[in-house]
């Protein structure tokens, strides 16, 4: 068994963090590695020892695999956690880790590179009974040939790049006249983007539910699931609030998916932490979409649901531990919540808004956890994800979970930059969010930047309060009046401003 006295983390921000807080749990000392942009970053100050690895571009530095390699041999570390993004999903990277005698925190460079391509995934996990969305099982070059598959599936259909990610790379196409367009835009921006021309057809599911499984393995074949999390609450394709369990599931599917995540973990051999995604119809059919080789953004409301540090069982994984647990000992208690709160603004386009974070107090209280990279005063910086922090609840229920969640949001205090908690507000309180009758189209069919009419900050309203005071007395001692309390006159004017 290789143990890890000490680790280090080649990402930056909350998950840096986050990955530093479970190695001190278990004693593991930690490297930081930072950007001449990051040098006074929370993750910088919370590692035992921290470098910095070059300028802030991502490309010189947080991308720079073999810098990061030669310093964590240079400060004799055992083992490397990629976090998510960056390098945690390159194969290349993975195998230079290994090759240099060093542990990869994460699966095989044969795993990842096999998920990677969502066609090699799905050639790989064919054998093993797993559901896949109707169309094509290999790369489509010929239009006649795609206009055949096309009509056998039944328009709309999906364009999409074998190599894509994050969202990018797909066309809809509704009929057949659109298709040798769509199809000849698609193979050029996956060849601009991915550097890779590949693409293939699959029936586009028109109100579908994103819903993922998480897994875990262990180098000696052991695969568990940790149950689902629904993730269809998205914005272009990309995830804004997500929960664990999916309010739709039933048991016996819950099951069968869980149970289909495990087979395409071990289509690949796979160990580590990962994810299984699914897309899931109105029936509750689903079909296997891909496999994410890493940490997820959205982890940690599986861990509250099930108790388990996905952090320190990657760990424990790397040092070639066994799971201490099996598929019988998990289960779910409580509802989970997430929502990733964004430096943009939801009332202009959700353009980004960097700048120095004025005001920040997080929210505390019962079942509430805050994963992020930042305090008061600080900066954000434009070189990466806008994403500041992920507020994350627990409760007994999903109602507790949802009350829980707005009582948080309304706590956060963020001043300096425009953030999407009004954004993540307005969709706990919706209906549609409520009763669980939403899909991926949500944003598009309920949202409106105008529907966030928010009442003015806490900071406004003392001033209002303390002027509606003032004017009140002075008018009283005008007519020979006592001025009231304070407190009271600041709390009713309060509640007026807000039309309440
Ligand atoms: P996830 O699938 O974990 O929910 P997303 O779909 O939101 O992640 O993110 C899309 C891609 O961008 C993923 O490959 C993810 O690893 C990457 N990514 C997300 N946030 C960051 C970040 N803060 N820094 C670097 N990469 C990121
Ligand atoms: P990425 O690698 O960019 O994450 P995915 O295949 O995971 O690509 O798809 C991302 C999102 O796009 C899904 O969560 C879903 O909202 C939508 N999507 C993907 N495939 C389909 C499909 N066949 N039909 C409808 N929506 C889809
Ligand atoms: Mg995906």
């Amino acid at each position: 068994m290789a143990k890890i006295n000490k680790l280090l983390i080649a990402n930056r921000g909350e998950i840096a963090l986050r990955i530093i807080r479970s190695a001190r749990e278990m004693g593991i000392s930690t490297v930081a590695v930072y950007s001449e942009a990051d040098r006074n970053a929370l993750h910088v100050r919370a590692a035992d020892e921290a470098v910095c690895i070059g300028p802030a571009a991502s490309s010189a530095s947080y991308l720079k695999g073999e810098v990061i390699i030669e310093e964590a041999k240079k400060l004799g570390v055992e083992a490397i956690h990629p976090g998510y993004g960056f390098l945690s999903e390159n194969a290349d990277f993975a195998r230079q880790v290994t090759e240099s005698g060093l542990i990869f925190v994460g699966p095989s460079p044969e795993a990842i590179e096999v998920m990677g391509s969502k066609l090699a995934a799905k050639a790989a996990v064919s054998k093993y009974d797993i559901p896949l969305v109707p169309g094509t099982d290999k790369a489509i070059e010929d239009p006649a040939e795609a206009k055949k598959i096309a009509a056998e599936t039944g328009y709309p259909i999906l364009i999409k790049a074998s190599a894509g990610g994050g969202g990018k790379g797909m066309r809809i196409v509704q009929a057949e006249e659109e298709l040798e367009e769509q199809m000849q835009r698609a193979v050029s921006e996956a060849v601009s983007a991915f550097g890779d021309g590949a693409v293939f057809i699959e029936k586009f599911i028109t109100s579908p539910r994103h819903i993922e499984i998480q897994v875990l393995g262990d180098t000696q074949g052991n695969i568990v699931h940790l149950f689902e999390r629904e993730c269809s609450i998205q914005r272009r394709h990309q995830k804004v609030i997500e929960e664990a369990p999916s309010y739709i599931l039933t048991p016996e599917v819950r099951q069968a998916m869980g149970e289909a995540a495990v087979g395409v973990a071990k289509a690949c051999n796979y160990y580590g932490a990962g994810t299984v995604e699914f897309i899931v119809d109105d029936e509750l059919n689903f079909y296997f979409l891909e496999m994410n080789t890493r940490l997820q953004v959205e982890h940690p409301v599986t861990e509250l649901i099930t108790g388990v540090d996905l952090v320190k069982e990657q760990l424990m994984i790397a040092m070639g531990n066994p799971l201490s647990f099996k598929q019988e000992d998990l289960s779910i208690n409580g509802h989970s919540l997430e929502v990733r709160v964004y430096a943009e603004d939801p009332t202009n386009n959700f353009l980004p808004d960097i700048g120095k974070l004025q005001t920040y107090q997080r929210p505390q209280g019962p079942g509430v956890r805050v994963d992020d990279g930042f305090e008061q005063g600080m900066d954000i910086p434009i070189h990466y994800d806008p994403m500041i922090a992920k507020l994350i609840v627990h409760g007994k229920d999903r109602r507790e979970a949802i009350d829980r969640m707005i009582r948080a949001i309304e706590e956060y205090r963020i001043t300096g930059i425009e953030t999407t908690l009004s954004f993540c507000k307005f969709v706990l309180k919706h209906d549609a969010f409520v009763s669980g009758k939403f899909n991926t189209k949500f944003v598009d069919q309920h949202f409106k930047p105008e529907y966030l009419d928010e009442p003015p900050s806490e900071d406004v309203l003392e001033l209002a309060a303390a002027l509606a005071a003032r004017a009140w007395r002075k008018k009283n001692e005008m007519a020979g009046g006592k001025a009231p309390d304070q407190a009271t006159t600041g709390r009713a004017s309060a509640w007026k401003l807000r039309g309440r």
